[in-house]
């Protein structure tokens, strides 16, 4: 099976487009979460999402247009844009996101939007919170988003204490997935990349020739600008896009 790996789309249309465009066949898409926030076409990413063969996990955006959850947790942007977000979402949009689960299992894979530990709010930014979240799923490997920055963490089987690497993936390079190790792989940002590349970030997984890859994918940054702009979004916000941070 072909699975073409996504996560914080924020609702960047143009984005996830471009994306599934650029992607080539597969058989589902797993989609870690973030599917709205941030971004101009919540309810339009929303249906291209579900017009496709699909497993999705929430993420912290998802929840807090879908639950009273503490909008402190946010910056003055976020909270401005996840308020905007909401009031633009249906009650069929708005249930859409409410149902998607936190963690979601896939054969070897386990799938959620921040940590295995914390599915929601959680960063896996640092090599020591990998490290300790392995011991928080029962697959091999976890997909995770959140920090919209591409990596992979990898552990061997029998030795989660003491080592642990981190990789930055190059783009299209193909990796395999060893027998021998655990790994915690972060495909990057559709919507909104904050590696310093402004450049839609996805990856690619075949669980026949076990290869996993990632790719880089240029889109309308300007146009998605110009429609945050005319939605009144944050300036910062749209500014960002074209840094990738
Ligand atoms: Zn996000």
């Amino acid at each position: 099976m072909r699975y073409l790996i996504i996560s914080d789309i924020h609702g960047n249309l143009l984005a996830l487009d471009a994306v599934l465009e650029a992607a080539p066949t597969y058989d589902q898409v797993w989609c870690l979460g973030d599917v709205v926030g941030y971004g101009p076409n919540p309810c339009e990413c929303i249906h291209r999402l579900r017009e496709l063969p699909h497993l999705t996990v929430a993420g912290n955006h998802d929840r807090a247009v879908t639950e009273d959850l503490n909008l402190d947790e946010f910056n003055a942007d976020a909270q401005e844009a996840a308020l905007w977000t909401r009031n633009q979402l249906s009650t069929a949009e708005l249930d859409f996101l409410a149902q998607l689960p936190e963690r979601r299992v896939a054969g070897e894979f386990t799938l959620v939007h921040g940590s295995p530990r914390h599915p929601i709010w959680e960063y896996i930014l640092a090599i020591s919170t990998a490290r300790a979240n392995f011991d928080y799923f029962d697959t091999s490997f976890c997909l995770v988003g959140h920090t919209h920055v591409p990596v992979i963490y990898t552990t061997p089987r029998n030795d989660t204490l003491t080592r642990c690497k981190a990789m930055a993936p190059r783009d299209a390079e193909e990796l395999p997935l060893a027998d021998t190790a655990r790994m915690i792989i972060n495909p990057g940002s559709v919507g909104q990349p904050r590696d310093g590349i402004p450049l839609a970030s996805y990856a690619l997984l075949d669980t026949e020739t076990r290869l996993l890859s990632f790719h880089r994918q240029p889109y309308p940054i300007e146009e998605v600008q110009e429609q945050m702009h005319r939605a009144n979004l944050p300036p910062r916000l749209i500014a960002r896009l074209s840094f990738g941070w």
